[in-house]
């Protein structure tokens, strides 16, 4: 999955409406203490449906939203788009009948999220699955946080397998079971309700 144009608005750090372009191969991001070159690596993140306001070192949701500083008042929503390049149609069913696709967050304050691609509203679930299968997404191990490689070194096996898996692109097949179980299991509860409702009508 080539992504080709990242923009900002209101985001943390990046108040005023910021592109940045991403070319094909390595993509280095350099600059001096507290430019915010952890805040683009937060902002792919949270496109991707982050909703671990902890991954994205805040203490709410809300804390991306730009805060304010000495000369600029804070502003009342966030927004980041993200431009993928689907000419080679790697995008899950549903979203394959376009070349590029845009998608774009916004968290607007005392509202919460709102996901679109390609302009039309899209569910967080939706936008989760489609950069998991892609092998992608806010917990993908090629997002490398600071400390993040230590943290690796000391991980529970368990927790490697998870990183592997996500590498491989299984992470959605295994949020879909995990759905598929939750659905099977309300339908055999219906099915025993359903059981109850003859017996007394026996
Ligand atoms: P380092 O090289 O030290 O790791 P960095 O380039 O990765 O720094 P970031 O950590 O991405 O920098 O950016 C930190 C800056 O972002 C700080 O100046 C901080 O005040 C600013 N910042 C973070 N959240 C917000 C916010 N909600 N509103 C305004 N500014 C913010």
């Amino acid at each position: 999955m080539q992504f080709s144009r990242l923009r900002l608005t209101g985001f943390k750090s990046f108040v005023d409406p910021t592109d940045l372009m991403i070319s094909t191969g390595l993509t280095g991001v350099v600059g001096p203490n507290g430019c915010g070159k952890s805040n683009l690596l937060e902002a792919l993140r949270w496109v991707m449906g982050e909703t671990r306001a902890k991954a994205m070192r805040g203490g709410g949701m809300e804390d991306v939203i730009f805060a304010g500083a000495a000369s600029r008042p804070a502003r009342n929503y966030a927004e980041v788009s993200l431009v993928i390049d689907n000419q080679d149609r790697v995008a899950p069913a549903g979203f394959n009948d376009s070349d590029t696709l845009e998608v774009t967050r916004r968290i607007t304050r005392d509202v919460g999220s709102a996901y679109k691609v390609n302009s039309k509203d899209t569910r967080a679930r939706d936008v989760q699955m489609l950069f998991a299968d892609a092998a992608t997404g806010a917990t993908s191990p090629a997002l490398v946080r600071q400390g993040q490689i230590a943290e690796l070194i000391n991980a529970k096996p368990q927790n490697r397998r998870k990183v592997l898996e996500d590498a491989a692109g299984i992470g959605g097949l295994y949020q879909r079971r995990h759905e598929a179980e939750l659905k099977l299991r309300s339908t055999e509860a219906n099915l025993l309700r359903v059981d109850d409702v003859v017996e007394q009508l026996a």
